[in-house]
């Protein structure tokens, strides 16, 4: 856990910015708040239509760097339901908790290190003395509920990779530097949900466990740290909202040697984005302790025995999708009308694509429906027939689609179709033969 202070301030050039984008994502199908037609369910958020097709783009962009891309990292989908034993052994029975206060005016419910001793609700300084509040949320698994049938929703998912690492060591044969890559939900009863998606109960998170041996830890902290960044550079996010915070020995985790929070600018200020944290043989012999198993990697050819040590980049998918979405948000003028624009990245747009018929006459929809066809295998696309073209395209802008497809009545005669630009609204006309290679000259890094 880290105790970073909530920044305060709101940059007067991002004003109003977090209201205009939870607004889009609310009127576009981004992200609705959960249970609505019950009044909602506090901190807590449905992905709709958009929203799941952009959160899958992260999810895969993330996967595709961390795993597909590697020879040296493999992926796990591990259980979220969890024994006790998992949570005793990591710590997180213990340790995996916040001070948590009452305000003795108003009785508000706060996270001591996050208020700065006053009550943001009502101004007040009388507070109950700090209580340690476990974050994770317990079930019972099974009709009976005792002691015996505890069960935990996992509030990270890096246990998975711990309790999993003897089984992919002998079934992949992997050996250190190697790593396990997770994307799944987690649960944590946050006291103050808060911003958004920023900091909700039910969130994703994508986290991968490299295993080194030891005395390359440190090396290996400094090489993901790089590729992380590298990995928002790639995706198209500006330098100067990013910044690299290092922790202080004061404020590490139970489990943490060295960590380095990758900060975001927030409207608020700066706050964590993804950690990157190394941890040192901790996990592998809490689990060696409490499970009595040998989570140890033999070296058959130096004969050497170790417990690996670990390096873990863990980010949320539900967190870095806000922050594409804040960093993308614009509002600009085409032809002297105003619009929103998201400049998302194409691999990250919900909608690679927009196949739009000029008109919804009947001539123009077996070629449109062909184009749209032609495209699905290899693209996200849209199909919209409604209101006027102009229209059409501001629609597509602020959903962040970067290349619309128009078919006209000229189409017909000279088979070639419009292929409008949304970052530079340029519109160049192209044999529809020729419009996949368009399109991927378009998407083509550089
Ligand atoms: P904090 O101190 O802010 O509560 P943390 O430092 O404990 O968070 P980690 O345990 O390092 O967070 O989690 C790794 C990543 O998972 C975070 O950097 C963040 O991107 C994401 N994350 C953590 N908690 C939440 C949450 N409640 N909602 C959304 N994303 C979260």
């Amino acid at each position: 856990m880290t105790d970073d202070e909530q920044g305060g301030s709101t940059a007067s050039s991002t004003d109003g910015l977090m209201e205009k984008v939870v607004n889009l994502c609310k009127r576009r199908g981004f992200v609705f708040p959960s249970a609505e037609i019950y009044g909602g369910f506090r901190s807590t958020y449905d992905y709709g239509p958009l929203g799941v097709n952009m959160l899958r783009n992260v999810k895969d962009a993330w996967w595709r760097s961390m795993v597909k891309m590697r020879d040296d990292v493999v992926g796990l989908d591990a259980a979220i339901l969890s024994p006790a034993a998992i949570w005793a052994a990591s710590g997180h029975l213990e340790n995996f908790t916040d001070p948590l206060v009452d305000c003795r005016k108003c009785k508000e419910r706060w996270r001591a290190d996050r208020i700065d001793g006053v009550c943001p609700n009502c101004g007040s300084t009388d507070f109950t003395e700090p209580r340690s509040f476990n974050l994770m949320f317990k079930t019972h698994a099974g009709p009976v509920e005792d002691e015996g049938t505890v069960a935990y929703l996992r509030p990270e998912t890096a246990q998975g990779m711990f309790t999993n690492f003897a089984n992919v060591l002998t079934t992949t044969r992997k050996k250190p530097p190697f790593g396990i890559a997770q994307v799944g939900k987690s649960f944590r009863n946050e006291i103050t949900p808060q911003n958004f998606v920023f900091r909700t109960r039910e969130f994703e998170q994508m986290e991968m466990e490299y295993f080194v041996p030891p005395a390359e830890a440190s090396k290996w902290f400094e090489y993901w740290l790089a590729e992380r960044l590298a990995w928002y550079r790639d995706l198209g996010m500006p330098d100067d909202l990013l910044r690299v915070r290092h922790h202080e020995a004061d404020e590490l985790s139970h489990y943490s040697a060295q960590t380095a929070d990758i900060e975001f600018l927030f409207p608020w200020g700066w706050d964590e984005l993804e950690g990157v944290a190394n941890r040192g043989d901790f996990d592998l012999q809490a689990h060696i302790k409490g499970s009595g198993e040998r989570l140890e990697y033999f070296d058959q050819a130096s004969g050497e025995r170790y417990v690996p040590h670990v390096i873990e980049p863990a980010l949320g998918a539900t967190r870095a999708m806000m922050v594409f979405l804040l960093a993308a948000y614009a509002e600009d003028e085409v032809a002297g009308e105003a619009r929103t624009v998201l400049h998302l990245d194409w691999r990250l747009a919900p909608y690679q694509v927009a196949v739009l018929p000029l008109s919804r006459k009947e001539e123009l929809a077996g070629l449109s429906r062909r184009v749209l066809s032609m495209l699905q295998p290899h693209y996200m696309c849209d199909y919209d027939t409604t209101q006027s073209i102009g229209r059409r395209y501001r629609r597509q802008d602020e959903v962040g689609t970067p290349w619309c497809v128009t078919i006209d009545f000229d189409s017909l005669e000279d088979g070639a179709v419009t292929v409008r630009d949304r970052d530079t609204t340029e519109q160049v006309r192209c044999p529809v033969d020729g419009l996949l290679a368009e399109l991927a000259s378009r998407a083509a890094p550089g």
